[in-house]
């Protein structure tokens, strides 16, 4: 099962792409859209927590999901889904 909302989402705290207001982070250059990382968590081609913890995406997300009254069902398989992101591979 698919985490929703379907479609791209963000490779290191899991937000849907589409509804990132930035249209996205941005790389070194300042101006380039990244395609794999939201404008909260990646700037200037960097992270902007580079110490966050596969743990702590994974709270955020659980409080931010639990704030916008997502069952608790759902909010368990889209935690899963943040270890499947691209950050948090080794
Ligand atoms: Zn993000």
């Amino acid at each position: 099962m698919q985490p929703i909302p379907p479609g791209p989402t963000c490779q290191s705290c899991g937000r849907p792409m589409s509804s990132d207001q930035n249209g996205g982070g941005t790389e070194m250059d300042g101006t380039t859209r990244s395609i794999e990382y939201c404008s909260l968590c990646y700037r200037n081609g960097m992270f902007t927590e580079p110490n966050l913890t596969v743990d702590e995406a994974i709270s955020r997300m659980q409080e931010r999901l639990r704030a916008a009254g997502v069952p608790e069902p759902v909010i368990e398989r889209n935690l899963w889904a943040v270890y499947r992101l691209d950050r948090w591979q080794d």
